[in-house]
Parts: C-alpha cells; sequence; structure tokens
C-alpha cells in the first residue's frame, strides 16, 4: 500500500462460479439414478459444467437489469404490440430450449425422460427464472393440446422443436414456437369460472377466410386477461365463456398470427411491474375480436386447462427447489471464506446451525421434487397418477411457501453484501414468492388437497404405499434400545418417530377431509411425511435424523438455525456443497 491508499480490500469472498452445479450436488445426482434418470446423467453433468460458468450466469443478471419493454406500435402507428428484450433473454431461452426443458418428455416417451427433464430444471432454476415461465407454458400445453389433435397436428412439430425461434411471425415460417396461457382476469384468478371474456362461433366461411381449415371450431373472443405472461409467444391457451346462458368456461387455442398472416387481434395494454421475474414480460391484453381455435370441448375449459395446470404446478415445486439450492450454495460458499471473529462463518457453531438447517430443507425440497417427477414420468400406473394428485398441491403449497424464508436467510449470511444488487442473492430472493402465487396461490393448493383426499380413498391409500417404503419394519414407539451407540440410536429414534408421524397422519385421513380451516397444516404434514420418508430411505443417518428431530419430532416453524444438540452440522455441510 502507498502513504494515499485509504485501505486494503481484504476477507472478501470469490463469487460462486465456474463450478458444475450438477457435480456439486450429490442429493440432486443421487435423486436423478434413484427416480429413473440416469441414463441422462452425462448430459446433466455437461449442462452443471455449462450453467455453472461465470459469463453463463451473467445471463441472468444481465437480463433482469436489462427489463423487457412493450413497443404497442410501429413507426406509422400501426399495432404491433411487440416485446423487446435484451440479447441476454434471447441467449437463456435459447439454451433451455436446446436443452429440452420445454418438451423432451413429449419428444420420444423414454422413461426417466420427465425425472431427466426435472433434474435440468432445478438446475436452470440456479441460473435465471423468468425465462423459466415461458419454457415450463410451453411444456405444459402439450398435454391439452393433444386433445385438438388438428392444432396438435399443425404445432407440434414447431413446440417440440429445439430451435427457439424469437422472429414475429406466423407460425408456418418458424423454426419453433413456444406457447402460455391466459386464465386470470382482473375479478378472478383463483376463482376461474368468475371469466367474463366471451367467445361466440364464426362461421365455416368466416373462417375459411382467415386460413382456418375446414372442421376447424374458430371463434371470436371478446374481453380482456389481467395477468399474461409471454405475450410474445406464438400462441396462448386462453379461457372464455360460450353460449348465451353461459354453457361455461371454454378453452381456445388464440394464435399470435392468423393462418392467412394477418396479425390476431390481441392488444398488449402494458407490462406488469414486478418484484422480480423481471427479465419475463407478464402483460395485461384485450381481445378485440381475436379469432381462438376450440381445445376439448365446448363447457369443459376448466378441465381442459387443468392438463396444463398440474405440469405447471410440478414446474413451481422444481423451480423453488432449484432456486433454494442456488440460495444454499451461494451462501455456504460465503461461509467458508469470509472470516469473523477469527474463524471463517462456516466454523462459527451457531452459523453451522443455520446453515446445515438450510441445507436440510434444500436436500429435502430436491429429493421431494424428483420423486414427484417420477410420478409424472409412471403417470400410466393408477398409484403413481393418484400420488401425483396429492403431491403435486401439497409440494406446489409446502415447498414454494419454504423458498422466501431459505432466500431470507441465505442473504443474512452473506451480510450486508447479501442486500445488494452486485451478487445474485437479492435477485433470488425476489423470486421465491412468485412460485407460490401463480398457478394456484397456497390456500387454493391446500383445499385442492382436501379435495384430492375428500374424493376417493386412493389418495390416502397411495400416500400410504409411499410412506410405508419407509418404515423398515419399525412401529412408532419402537426407538431406545440399550445397546446401540448414539449414532444407531439416532437413527432408530428417527424411525420411530417417522412411523409415528406417519400413522397420525394417515389416521386423520382416514377420516372424511372437510376441514378448510386446518388444510395448510394437513399440506405440511403430508410434505415433511415424505420428505422423511424419502431421506431416511436414501440419504445419509447424519441428513435423515436431522430432518426427523428438527421437523417431524419438534414442529417447523421460525427461523432456521434450531436444529437439535447432537446433529452433525459438519457432514451435512460436506454434502450439501461438494467444492
Ligand atoms: C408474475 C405473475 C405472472 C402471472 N402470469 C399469469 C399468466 O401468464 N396467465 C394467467 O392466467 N395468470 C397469471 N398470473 C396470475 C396468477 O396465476 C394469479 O394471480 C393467481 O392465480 C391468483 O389469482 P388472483 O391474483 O386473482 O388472486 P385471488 O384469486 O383473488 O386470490 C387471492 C388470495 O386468496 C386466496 N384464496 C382464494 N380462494 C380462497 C378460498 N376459497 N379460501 C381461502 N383462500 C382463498 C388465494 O390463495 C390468494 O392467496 C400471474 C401472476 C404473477 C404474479
Amino acid at each position: 500500500m502507498n502513504a494515499f491508499d485509504t485501505h486494503e480490500v481484504r476477507n472478501t469472498v470469490t463469487p460462486f462460479e465456474n463450478v458444475n452445479l450438477f457435480a456439486c450436488d450429490a442429493a440432486l445426482q443421487e435423486a436423478l439414478e434413484r427416480e429413473g434418470g440416469g441414463a441422462q446423467r452425462a448430459s446433466l453433468e455437461e449442462l452443471g459444467a455449462l450453467l455453472g460458468r461465470a459469463e453463463t450466469l451473467e445471463l441472468g443478471r444481465l437480463a433482469n437489469s436489462h427489463t423487457p419493454t412493450l413497443r404497442n406500435f410501429d413507426r406509422a402507428g400501426k399495432r404491433i404490440d411487440e416485446v423487446e428484450f435484451h440479447p441476454s433473454w434471447h441467449q437463456l431461452m435459447s439454451l433451455l430450449i436446446a436443452h429440452g426443458t420445454h418438451a423432451s418428455p413429449w419428444e420420444s416417451g423414454e422413461a426417466g425422460a420427465q425425472v431427466a427433464r426435472a433434474a435440468r430444471y432445478i438446475l436452470f432454476g440456479q441460473l435465471e427464472n423468468g425465462s423459466q415461465c415461458p419454457v415450463t407454458m410451453t411444456y405444459a400445453c402439450v398435454p391439452a393440446l393433444r386433445q385438438a389433435p388438428s392444432i396438435a397436428a399443425r404445432w407440434l412439430p414447431k413446440i417440440l422443436s429445439r430451435d427457439y425461434d424469437p422472429r414475429s411471425l406466423p407460425v408456418e415460417q418458424k423454426r419453433g414456437a413456444i406457447v402460455g396461457m391466459g386464465m386470470t382476469e382482473k375479478q378472478g384468478g383463483s376463482d376461474v369460472r368468475t371469466n367474463s371474456t366471451r367467445a361466440e362461433p364464426v362461421l365455416p366461411a368466416d373462417a375459411q377466410q382467415i386460413g382456418a381449415q375446414a372442421g376447424d371450431d374458430v371463434f371470436r373472443i371478446v374481453g380482456h386477461k389481467w395477468f399474461f405472461s409471454a405475450p410474445q409467444s406464438d400462441a396462448h391457451l386462453v379461457l372464455a365463456q360460450t353460449g348465451e346462458t353461459s354453457a361455461g368456461l371454454s378453452c381456445f387455442f388464440v394464435p399470435r398470427f392468423l393462418p392467412n398472416g394477418d396479425r390476431n387481434q390481441i392488444r398488449v395494454q402494458r407490462l406488469k411491474d414486478k418484484l422480480g421475474n423481471r427479465s419475463n414480460a407478464s402483460s395485461e391484453v384485450e381481445f378485440t375480436g381475436a379469432y381462438g381455435w376450440l381445445v376439448g370441448k365446448v363447457g369443459r375449459g376448466i378441465p381442459t386447462i387443468l392438463e396444463m395446470g398440474s405440469h405447471t404446478r410440478l414446474d413451481c415445486v422444481l423451480g423453488s427447489a432449484g432456486i433454494m439450492r442456488a440460495a444454499l450454495t451461494h451462501a455456504l460458499h460465503h461461509a467458508r471464506q469470509r472470516v469473523a471473529f477469527g474463524k471463517p462463518l462456516s466454523e462459527q457453531p451457531l452459523m453451522q446451525n443455520v446453515l446445515a438447517d438450510m441445507a436440510l430443507e434444500s436436500e429435502a425440497a430436491t429429493a421431494f421434487a424428483m420423486r414427484l417427477a417420477r410420478c409424472f414420468d409412471q403417470a400410466g400406473d393408477p398409484a403413481q397418477a393418484m400420488l401425483a394428485r396429492v403431491l403435486t398441491p401439497a409440494g406446489k403449497y409446502w415447498i414454494c411457501k419454504r423458498g422466501p424464508a431459505l432466500g431470507a436467510e441465505a442473504m443474512e449470511v452473506i451480510g450486508g453484501s447479501g442486500y445488494v444488487e452486485d451478487g445474485p442473492l437479492a435477485r433470488l430472493y425476489r423470486e421465491l414468492p412468485v412460485n407460490s402465487i401463480w398457478e394456484g396461490s397456497g390456500n387454493v393448493m391446500c383445499l385442492d388437497l382436501l379435495r384430492a383426499f375428500g374424493k376417493t380413498p386412493a389418495a390416502r391409500d397411495a400416500l400410504a404405499a409411499e410412506l410405508a417404503l419407509a418404515r423398515d419394519g419399525s412401529a412408532c414407539g419402537s426407538g431406545g434400545a440399550a445397546t446401540l451407540s448414539a449414532r444407531d440410536h439416532a437413527a432408530l429414534n428417527a424411525r420411530a418417530a417417522f412411523a409415528c408421524f406417519a400413522d397420525a397422519l394417515l389416521e386423520d385421513l382416514a377420516a372424511p377431509q372437510q376441514d378448510e380451516y386446518g388444510a395448510r397444516l394437513l399440506a405440511e404434514r403430508v410434505v415433511l411425511a415424505v420428505q422423511a420418508g424419502l431421506l431416511l430411505r436414501h440419504a445419509p443417518d447424519y441428513v435423515s435424523s436431522a430432518f426427523v428431530a428438527s421437523r417431524l419430532t419438534r414442529d417447523v416453524g421460525g427461523a432456521f438455525g434450531r436444529l437439535p444438540a447432537g446433529v452433525d452440522c459438519k457432514a451435512i455441510l460436506a454434502r450439501a456443497l461438494m467444492e
């Protein structure tokens, strides 16, 4: 230092970058293998390295600093309703689509394809989240679109394409297409039955004028949507009321360009100024006689679009697991380097408690998300489909709910710099609440879970079968044999505590489920039981017994850092981030 240097910069931390996001994540690697996606391990390893590179991570920062802008008119005053994005957005979209996160399970139906995609989605969740929104909607639209074979025949080849094509052109001229969804209106998002948007059938002669094919069910749509993400998409699935006396909601495929090359009548009013997910354009739109093609049957719009909803909800779980993993790794990496009071933060007992508690949450979220993805792979098996019916709303509620708390704690691990936009933590934190809000907010998910249990005893049976796999002969009250080591004691006690927790849950579920008031607690218990079961079966004892001791034998709640004495935090943290 020379005489005028004010200070030496020291005790600062290198950015968490140029790491292989897959190779450093034992929980994800193990889950990929056991849930049936192991054949794609090599490609995930490659993706983990690519996404962890400094220049790839920088795309996330750029896309959120240079947010999209709306251009309603061209220079001559004609309506164009175009959204302009920073080049980094297009690079992110290209990456996501090239790696099949928008469609890979629909390409071949190969065993384990949903699980492998889920692992990719979790990795991308650590890079950038706004771009995951259009990709999720595109992925989720496919099962719904298959209900309209003539649209599917024309559009699926473009939707399944791995070639991202952002050009604003009729789909016939494009190499690839993306699809969004429009349900939420000003007067109601959860209760879409209140949708006021109307659709009237078009005469065949008029339909021909816009280039529709003979036999197409074409309608004209008048109304609005209060949230309409990715308005630049090539088409949206839209709900609208059909018939004079409201035959009910129907689902329509509304392309951006008509087959004759004209722009469809979709006016983008403005883009939302959002807390997070800022790279992604979410808009308000009006349909001033937009043409829409009927998907499914008239009046069956909700069940039709629900095909889409279960897949978008899966992605909310995967996305939150990915963001939590990112928040954890940045925090842990920081704590290993940053010294306070003479020792790295990661060696201070209280910080170890905080970090290990977060690591347990993140590992449990990953294990649950990947297990859920396997249910989607095995949807042809009624027991797995029923398990998905239960775990999707429960997981969407509880895992997305845990995210913001974990994100806030990760910022605090980094201290003041965690709160500043120079690093990624502030952005990750802002991303976390949205997965809980959109695609069915927390309460709506818990009520949906109640409906699932209320409708058929098969829902409880599917959960019971999953939990039974982790019992390993142990019964409630079977812990505590005198001749065992302390470690074996912990493992045995964890099994016994799990058995008690599972018994009590299943006993409560044996009664008819109508308790709306207590539905959140029920959803939480379902997820905790499944997470504990997965960890007991597949994670090291020091992970599973700490999870059970902190979440089953005592109530979850309050801040992170409430692990009881005796937990092997060092082992948990060594596993959590293998640098
Ligand atoms: C960034 C972003 C992007 C979005 N993109 C899209 C999009 O592309 N397409 C689209 O259609 N929508 C989109 N949405 C809208 C989103 O799906 C809705 O906001 C959400 O479904 C909730 O609807 P709402 O806002 O009308 O709230 P409401 O329906 O008014 O709900 C408000 C609250 O009440 C709760 N609630 C509702 N009913 C009950 C009940 N019976 N008992 C107890 N509690 C209840 C809900 O859980 C919620 O917490 C987006 C939202 C955001 C934030």
